[in-house]
């Protein structure tokens, strides 16, 4: 069934997730309107790098202020919201708790609270996170307990359970997305995965530099960032409002992670890399795994691409940015 003639408001439209998602629904005839803090000053360099910047609706709307919302809400009139807006960093959630907490949490409880005044039949997507379930032991699926190990993840749990709340008791189609880590080039250089690829690929071509790196033995689950904008969307097309982990289900050290970005541009990670305890965080997950089966079995969602595919192809359009 085509979706042709639908309205989508992506919150967040500026980050790597809100630009592939605005791409997707693009292709599939939504008229998309995306939103940034302040429309005015973005300058939207992910969208201008995809080429989307004139088939986008830029709005301005602060997530953290409820009028603000209602606003957007109500100019845009959409069928469905897409909440990706918020401060992301595990990291830089412990120097700007407050921040992280009113961004994420009270930013989407004033979407919901707006969806509610509308009285119009918005469907809602959050953004949710592995990194609320702490360090798992099995892999972590839709009953797995949280045990948040940042004021980030703190910051997911509670918006979690906003979600949920609001589709129990208010009857909204409102459901959240427990993605593990995904990763892409339009990932910043303050995360992790892009800040080694893009090093190595300088290292490759001449700098004398040296990588400082925390912790290496923790592991994630890595995933390319335009198969899980694909799930968001699966998951507002569904007869019911529904949890969904969505991951690869295989986790990998980050030190894997590095040998495998060095190997790409043929360097050998421990002659370039440099173990900074300052990096370490206050608290981090040592383990981060996923159960995913209810995605694939219900949405028919799975991972094509695995963390060495997705560092195959960060290097390959690092490599290429950065040609001639
Ligand atoms: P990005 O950081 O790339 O984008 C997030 C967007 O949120 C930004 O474009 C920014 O838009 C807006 N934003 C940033 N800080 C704030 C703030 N303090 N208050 C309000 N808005 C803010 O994130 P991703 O695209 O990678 O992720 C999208 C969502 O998915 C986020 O909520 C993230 O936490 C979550 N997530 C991401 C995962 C990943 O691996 N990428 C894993 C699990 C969850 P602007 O500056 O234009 O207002």
């Amino acid at each position: 069934m085509s979706p042709r003639g639908k309205t989508a408001l992506i919150c967040g439209v500026s980050g790597q997730d809100g630009t592939y998602l605005a791409k997707m629904l693009l292709e599939r005839g939504y008229k998309v309107h995306g939103a940034s803090r302040d429309a005015q000053a973005s300058s939207f360099a992910n969208l201008r790098r995809l080429g989307l910047i004139d088939s986008v609706h830029l709005e301005s709307l602060n997530i953290t202020d409820f009028r603000s919302a209602l606003q957007a809400l109500r100019r845009v009139n959409p069928d469905e919201v897409y909440n990706l807006a918020g401060q992301s960093s595990v990291a830089l959630s412990f120097d700007q708790p407050v921040e992280t907490l009113e961004s994420i949490s009270v930013g989407t409880l004033n979407l919901l609270e707006a969806i509610r005044f509308t009285d119009r039949p918005i469907r809602f997507y959050n953004a949710g996170s592995g990194e609320c379930f702490g360090d798992t032991r099995t892999p972590a699926d839709e009953n797995t307990a949280f045990r948040p190990r940042s004021p980030y993840a703190v910051a997911k749990a509670a918006a979690h359970w906003e979600v949920a709340n609001y589709a129990e008791a208010y009857g909204l189609y409102a459901c959240t997305g427990i993605l593990f880590n995904h990763e892409s080039p339009l990932r910043a250089e303050r995360y992790v995965t892009r800040k080694i690829v893009a090093a190595a690929c300088r290292i490759s071509r001449g700098s004398d530099e040296r990588l400082s790196l925390g912790n290496l033995d923790v592991q994630r689950d890595w995933g390319w960032a335009p198969e899980y904008v694909e799930a968001m969307w699966m998951m507002l097309q569904q007869e019911n409002p529904e949890t969904y982990v969505i991951a690869t289900g295989h986790s990998h050290r980050l030190e894997e992670f590095v040998e495998r970005a060095f190997a790409e541009v043929d360097l050998q990670w421990r002659d370039h890399v440099d173990i900074d305890e300052r990096l370490y965080r206050p608290a981090d997950i040592t383990f981060a795994s996923a159960n995913p089966t209810r995605a694939n079995e219900r949405l028919g969602w799975k991972a094509k691409a695995g963390m060495r595919e997705v560092v195959a192809m960060m290097t390959a359009a690092e490599l290429a940015e950065n040609a001639g």
